[in-house]
């Protein structure tokens, strides 16, 4: 099948990759759309040792579903089977269009059984490690990790379902309560979507966005803009940073009042030399922040409360893959999605 490979830092298309050989417990998944994001440019750039297809965000059918043990297992990939638990009626998985969440668990280790799947201490993780990822034409996951898209919600939208869990994440760690003053730092293709979730909460919202589209697209949902220069001081009880920058985290710092939470959306590249003092004295809260919740994300999606597809910025052909990862690239581009 044909899918964007990486193998030492570099990208390429391939036309020959086999497609996913499935465990038990997992389905054949045709991908519909793919997005490109953040993390897959990140990996590009060598953040963590990859080989094989990219690619985490997808919208796709189910085309084959592995019930049976004596599947094949991808031993040399150290993928762990879910073992002998049945999934009854796998087969009404066939042509349901679906998302999938991201970490392919082993529900035995000490973070599963403590209802911490996510942390699992075996996990693949879809396109990022030791799984093949979604920008091909196939792809794989078990069943328990797919969720059905309802049909109300297009192929455009549904693809954000990923990153807008990640977006919600941060609800499911952190009580923002209604008269809470929240910034947020960054307004790229994940800042976009914490916006928008972030305001459902009827907190008084500022973002910081540097680019004018970014700001545009806040603006036209009735989300408040707020320059750097304007955000005063220990006066936020929740700080937001997604931009992965030192700038940002500095900022981030400033803002934040005492006894405050700050979330960390974004990675950093490398170390970071930081002043942990004022956190101490301040009484601050760090939350770091990944994945989350894919059922709220295809419930907003449904009642329409939040709009992914106005960040589509591309849209290219899988076959012209490596020039989308290049406009990705780009200062400000939000998403860019692939067609098998
Ligand atoms: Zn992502
Ligand atoms: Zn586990």
């Amino acid at each position: 099948m044909l899918g964007l490979w990486l193998e030492d830092q570099e990208l390429s298309l391939r036309k020959q990759i086999p497609a996913p050989s499935l465990l038990t417990g997992e389905a054949l998944i045709r991908v519909r759309l793919s997005g490109i994001c953040g993390t897959d440019l990140e990996l590009a750039r060598g953040y963590y040792p990859f080989t094989g297809v990219i690619g985490h965000e997808f919208v796709g059918e189910v085309v084959s579903v592995v019930e049976s043990d004596d599947s094949r297992r991808r031993e040399s990939r150290n993928l762990v089977p879910f073992g002998d638990d049945k999934i009854s009626g796998s087969n009404n998985w066939i042509g349901k269009r679906v998302v999938g969440e991201i970490n392919a668990v082993c529900g035995e280790c000490e973070q599963c059984r403590n209802g911490r799947p996510t942390h699992c201490e075996k996990r693949t993780v879809l396109g990022i490690a030791n799984r093949d990822g979604v920008h091909a034409e196939y792809t794989s996951l078990p069943l328990a990790n797919l969720h059905i898209v309802p049909d109300s919600v297009t192929d455009e939208a549904a693809v954000f379902t990923e990153p807008l869990a990640a977006a919600l994440e941060i609800q499911e760690q952190v009580h923002i309560h209604p008269n809470d003053r929240v910034l947020l730092i960054g307004a790229g293709r994940l800042g976009q979507l914490v916006a928008q979730t972030l305001t459902l909460a009827g907190c008084d919202l500022r973002v910081v966005a540097r680019h004018p589209l970014q700001q545009k697209l806040l603006t036209g949902r009735g989300i408040k803009l707020i320059t750097e220069d304007e955000v005063q001081p220990r006066r936020w009880d929740v700080v937001v940073e997604a931009t992965g920058s030192p700038s940002g985290f500095e900022l981030a710092r400033r803002a934040l009042c005492p006894r405050g939470t700050l979330v960390l959306k974004s990675t950093y590249r490398g170390e970071m030399s930081v002043n942990w003092s004022p956190f101490v004295v301040d009484e601050i809260t760090i939350v770091g922040s990944r994945c989350g919740p894919f059922a709220p994300a295809l419930r907003l999606l449904e009642r329409g409360e939040v709009d992914p597809v106005i960040l589509i910025a591309k849209r290219y052909l899988l076959a012209k893959a490596v020039e989308a990862m290049e406009a990705a690239k780009q200062p400000g581009m939000l998403k860019v999605l692939l067609e098998p």
